[in-house]
């Protein structure tokens, strides 16, 4: 039974006061908040077996080792993948564009193409810009329109044989919008170009099944799914992986170092250069344990339920505008006053206590399509409540009272 009241024990960070006032959290698209039962298991590895992996003969080192190794098979259970080789740990989503953007150097030239949406966060912009930049292959947009949307019949047109790839996020960070990614890699497959999904906002919400998604790549962050920083996943289909050249050079990667010659250790090491992040892998699975109890439908119900109490509420207040209007979105509430900068209203909401982001959020093209500087984003999580909401509201009101 899910129950939110009996969810929020579960955080402890849920019952700090900030500036005098009970805290809300509403920057969950930037980061979650991360329960007891992951915070233990950070405590325990470095209270009892922090030791590095996968060399030591020693009791820690294998403890270490077989917990990590563990994590891995949770998240290839999680995903899906068809094997756990095909599950490599990075630091982030970040790091997992750019192994792969890194990876594709060799095989693009002058006059491929790959493409991007409207809709994405830098992150899967600029690593692929400067792979332009290596290849001389260009760079295509899909447009999106005025709910926040791609405009799919745009992509059709995009395609053709010289399509080598396409990277979309499942979700936008900045407006909620869930992509129609299986009408994207259906379409990219039948020209032949490979398909990278950014799921770092999808990971919290929905979970993703990448055999019958049938993508190439999958990327996404610990930190989005109640685990900690620093630390993600990278899924790639094995042939893929197989194809791509290593990111970084370094230890744990290599089978055999001569100054002649090296050769590279076989999947998931070969794309695993240096010490990992060893405590943030464990605990990514750990984190992928607890939303799994909690259950990705009950999930998906509740929040659906506070984006519509938050939608509806907040349409409520004069001159509030909402960008990302279409219906297929995740809880996250992107918002102007009219006349009055987002940034402002940020600091006035924190100052009562009220934890939500301004900015561009990381997706400049999509503040100049609407041409604002930004908005100010509410991003709703499973431990939120119904209350909190009606505090951001008249919070905003009271922001709208002082500085209109
Ligand atoms: N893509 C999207 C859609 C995101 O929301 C984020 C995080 N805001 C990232 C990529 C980058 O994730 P990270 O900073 O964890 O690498």
């Amino acid at each position: 039974m899910f129950n939110v009241e009996t969810i929020r024990k579960d955080f402890p960070i849920l019952s700090r006061k900030v500036n005098g006032k009970p805290l809300v959290y509403f920057d969950n698209a930037a980061t979650s908040q991360t329960p007891q039962q992951v915070i233990d298991v950070i405590v325990d590895y470095y209270s009892n077996y922090n030791a590095n992996i996968h060399r030591g003969v020693h009791t820690l080192s294998q403890e270490a080792t077989d917990l990590y190794e563990a994590s891995r098979q949770k998240i290839q259970a999680h995903f899906n993948a068809k094997y756990s080789h095909e599950i490599i740990f990075t630091s982030g989503t970040t790091h997992g564009i750019n192994l792969v953007a890194n990876g594709f150097s060799s095989l693009l030239k002058q006059g491929d193409e790959i493409i991007v949406s409207a809709l994405e966060h830098h992150s899967n912009i600029v690593p692929w810009q400067m792979l332009c930049e290596r290849t001389g292959a260009a760079l295509k947009v899909i447009p999106m329109n005025e709910d926040g949307e791609l405009v799919m019949s745009e992509f059709d047109k995009l395609l053709s044989e010289n399509t080598k790839l396409v990277f979309v996020n499942h979700i936008s960070n900045a407006l909620g919008t869930i992509n129609p990614i299986e009408y994207i890699i259906e379409k990219a497959h039948d020209v032949g170009a490979a398909v990278l999904i950014d799921g770092a906002q999808s990971a919290p919400h929905i979970k993703p099944d990448v055999q019958a998604l049938d993508v190439d790549f999958y990327v996404t962050s610990a930190h989005k799914i109640c685990g900690p920083t620093g630390v993600g996943m990278l899924y790639g289909k094995e042939e893929w992986l197989k194809k791509l050249p290593p990111y970084q050079g370094g230890g744990e990667m290599i089978a055999e170092v001569t100054f002649e010659k090296t050769t590279y250790a076989d999947l998931p090491h070969k794309f695993e250069a240096g010490t990992p992040n060893i405590c943030g892998g464990i605990a990514f699975g750990a984190a992928i344990d607890y939303t799994n109890a909690i259950g990705f439908d009950n999930i998906a119900t509740y929040e659906n339920e506070l984006l519509e109490y938050g939608t509806k509420k907040l349409l409520e207040i004069e001159g509030l505008k909402i960008y990302g209007t279409s219906k297929h979105k995740t809880s996250v509430i992107s918002f102007n006053l009219d006349g009055i900068h987002p940034y402002d209203v940020g600091t006035i909401l924190d100052k009562l206590g009220i934890a939500v982001r301004t900015g561009h959020h990381c997706a400049q093209p999509i503040m100049d399509f609407y041409k604002i500087p930004g908005t100010v984003r509410a991003s709703f999580a499973f431990y939120n409540t119904k209350s909190e909401i009606d505090a951001l509201v008249e919070g905003v009101k009271k922001a709208k009272m002082m500085l209109s």
